[in-house]
């Protein structure tokens, strides 16, 4: 008999929610806990041991033995140290579980190897993670048991964010006071707190587990640095949406099935462009929540996938010419009595209200374009970005027709009053038309695009933490609500002092907008005549952090101190070149290990065949010009390869930060890249029985 499964009961089975915290804890425990949520401030220890007490036996009871607080170090995956609720055992013998409130809002992992690009000198290495209480605990179903999960931040005991929780947190926060000052100017005064809320689609390639542990770049990298283009790519488009096949089907549902029992709402599963790549969209939620579920989902990715025999690549570009993955990061602004600020409105008061809100989005993307394009760097997407198949380096907005009609009309005339879709559009008398997404005309090539009633960062990396991006999401319209706010407060002719603000700010940010292709080259040219960054690369981006006016913003609403921002950009650095140096030793290890030995057992077998013919009285040219051609590219590889080492040495003598990184970026990676051309030539012409690892075909052609 197939098992059925029922949603409905395995919905969020794994989590405490706060349906449970309601039943499982008194009246008086379970308000504080409430209030905390809603208000912020501390729990009383005194509640906090009754919380930790009901969330120790109902871990208990699902047979978990251990808990960890689960954080999310700047390495941009998540850590955990487990700890059982084991004690000493009382003079009869017998052991008591114990979980104390103490234990659940505070740990202190023993983290000196965490990166804190120093913050924190190593002689007092331990930082402390604090219970982020408005992000569910959950238990973990992992191999070593049951695991009950507390989502934390984590921070140094001077009180820096050591991870990318803290700053999210932080600027959420900042976000909500800014915002509530423009909404309750609109009227709305009953809103308390307004939420980002992110539903961020994951892309993800599957592939052979039993392959994949053949190939040294896929085990170290994530990635293939190798590899030779296989017959068939992605330009019969059959794959994009397609059946998806059988094997994959009974991974996805038990995927869903595990994010399911942990509360992550994954909603879409669909195949992607690429072949055997895939994508999971989740329903949108508020943004540190979505931050942690997203963290979720990329580990129940990878376990699930050994289950059944696969791999998960979630890094951004494994497969070379193959389309790479991202993640979409949809956002919006949301009060917490129901309206979203991102959604124009029926009423003409809510829709200046929107095009105000607009007004300061573009100018907080336009200012901060810089540190947008930095939040959505990590290595791989390097690789990726401006490669055709993802948005550009460059950041715009995309607002579509009606809209961008709408602006250029306020910018013209002070007035909009017309609109596209016929109508009478009626800013400031009467109301704007509903600008539904429309399929037919969205344009995936922007960066940045409103869809209706969000907006939709396309430039976030597949393997990235969605932490960075929505913090610099939220600081910077933040601060442009701020500047708004802080002159419409004081504005003696509301209405008028509205109408030349939007005015103001659209002029002067227009050049943001762009509605066209933005993998055209007319676009690059374009974005430089109008002044608009364009960051090619991760290191280049790093900078952006400690520029006078990135400091400016992220200290005025509390998000980041001078010294947090320097110790992520060494840490950015550090990354990068540790990455690559990864890369770099992958590469010499595969090619003089295996490709450099293939190659040469098989010009010998060329050779003596050669000989062979030629004694048997007959012309062997077809095998001698073959062996020519081998042997010409083994010589290329094996010089390339010794440039590669010379250059790998030579940065990794040199003292870490920004012309380390650098170097990896202009010299190793270069190196590499001259590497790969001639082992890829190579693959091609050699005999297929030799080649030391599968190829692309075999990779992602039989999933
Ligand atoms: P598409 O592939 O067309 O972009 P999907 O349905 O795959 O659309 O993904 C859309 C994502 O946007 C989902 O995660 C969805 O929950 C999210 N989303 C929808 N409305 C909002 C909103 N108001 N704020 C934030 N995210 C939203
Ligand atoms: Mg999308």
């Amino acid at each position: 008999m197939k098992e059925l499964i029922n949603v409905e009961n395995i919905f969020a089975e794994n989590v405490f929610t706060m349906g449970k915290m309601k039943a499982r804890l008194p009246k008086s425990a379970y308000k504080e806990v409430v209030r905390v949520m809603e208000q912020g401030g501390e729990l009383s220890l005194a509640t906090a041991d009754i919380i930790a007490k009901a969330m120790k036996d109902w871990a208990v009871e699902k047979g978990a033995t251990h808990y960890s607080h689960w954080f999310q170090p700047l390495t941009g995956i998540t850590a955990e140290k487990h700890d059982s609720f084991i004690t000493h055992p009382d003079e009869d013998g017998k052991m008591i579980m114990e979980f104390s409130g103490k234990e659940l809002i505070k740990g202190e992992p023993d983290a000196s190897s965490f990166p804190s690009g120093g913050l924190r000198a190593t002689f007092e290495a331990r930082g402390y993670t604090a219970w982020d209480i408005t992000s569910p605990a959950f238990i973990k179903e992992a191999a070593t048991g049951p695991i009950l999960c507390i989502p934390t931040a984590f921070c140094s005991y001077t009180g820096e964010a050591l991870d990318k929780k803290t700053p999210l947190l932080r600027s959420m926060e900042a976000l909500s006071v800014q915002a509530l000052r423009i909404v309750h100017l609109f009227g709305n005064t009953e809103a308390a707190k307004v939420i980002a809320s992110v539903g961020a689609e994951q892309e993800y390639f599957l592939v052979d587990q039993k392959k994949a542990q053949l190939r040294e770049d896929i085990i170290f990298s994530g990635r293939t640095l190798f590899g030779a283009p296989a017959p068939k790519g992605q330009e019969m488009d059959d794959h994009y949406f397609g059946v998806i096949r059988e094997r994959i089907g009974g991974y996805m549902k038990e995927l869903n099935e595990e994010l399911w029992k942990l509360g992550v709402t994954a909603k879409t599963q669909h195949n992607e462009a690429a072949p055997a790549q895939h994508e999971l969209a989740p329903i949108y939620e508020t943004a540190n929540i979505a931050a942690d579920h997203n963290q979720i989902v990329m580990e129940t990715m990878k376990r699930v996938a050994a289950k059944h025999g696969l791999r998960c690549l979630l890094h951004e570009k494994p497969f070379e010419g193959v389309n790479g993955s991202g993640k979409h990061n949809n956002w919006s602004i949301n009060t917490d009595n129901g309206y979203n600020l991102l959604d124009p409105g029926d009423t003409p008061n809510e829709n200046i209200q929107f095009l105000l809100i607009l007004a300061c989005i573009m100018k907080a993307v336009d200012t901060h374009a810089d540190l947008l394009r930095q939040s959505a760097s990590d290595v791989g997407n390097d690789l990726r970005l401006g490669a055709d198949e993802a948005p550009p380096a460059i950041i715009s907005i995309f607002l579509g027709e009606q809209l961008e009609d709408v602006v250029k009309q306020l910018v013209e005339t002070g007035v909009a009053e017309t609109c596209i879709e016929g109508g009478v559009m009626k800013t400031g008398v009467s109301t704007l038309p509903d600008f539904e997404k429309d399929a037919t005309d969205r344009n995936r090539t922007s960066p940045f695009a409103f869809t209706g009633n969000k907006f939709e960062f396309r430039m976030v990396g597949s393997e990235d933490s969605i932490g960075s991006p929505n913090t610099t999401l939220n600081a910077i319209v933040a601060e442009a609500f701020c500047e708004a706010a802080d002159r419409l407060e004081k504005a003696e002719n509301f209405d008028k002092a509205v109408h030349d603000l939007i005015k103001e700010y659209m002029t002067k940010h227009q050049r943001i907008i762009f509605n066209g292709n933005g993998y055209s080259e007319e676009w690059v040219e374009e974005a430089a005549r109008r002044g608009l960054p364009n960051i090619a690369t991760m290191v280049e981006a790093v900078d952006t952090l400690t520029t006078d006016k990135a400091v400016k913003l992220f200290e005025r609403f509390g998000i980041f101190t001078k010294a947090e921002l320097e110790s992520r950009v060494e840490i950015l650095y550090e990354t990068y070149a540790k990455t690559i140096n990864i890369e770099a030793l992958t590469m010499i290890d595969m090619a003089s290990k295996q490709i450099i030995p293939a190659v040469i057992s098989y010009t010998k077998e060329l050779a003596e065949t050669v000989v062979m013919v030629m004694k048997a009285g007959l012309e062997a040219s077809v095998q001698r010009e073959l062996l020519e051609k081998v042997n010409g590219h083994l010589k290329e590889m094996q010089d390339a390869l010794m440039k590669l080492q010379q250059a790998e040495a030579k940065a990794r003598a040199m003292k870490p930060g920004k012309e380390q990184a650098f170097f990896y970026k202009d010299e190793v990676k270069t190196a590499m890249d001259a590497l790969r051309v001639p082992a890829d030539k190579l693959e091609v012409l050699v005999d297929k029985r030799v080649w030391p690892f599968p190829t692309y075909a075999d990779l992602i052609f039989e999933v």
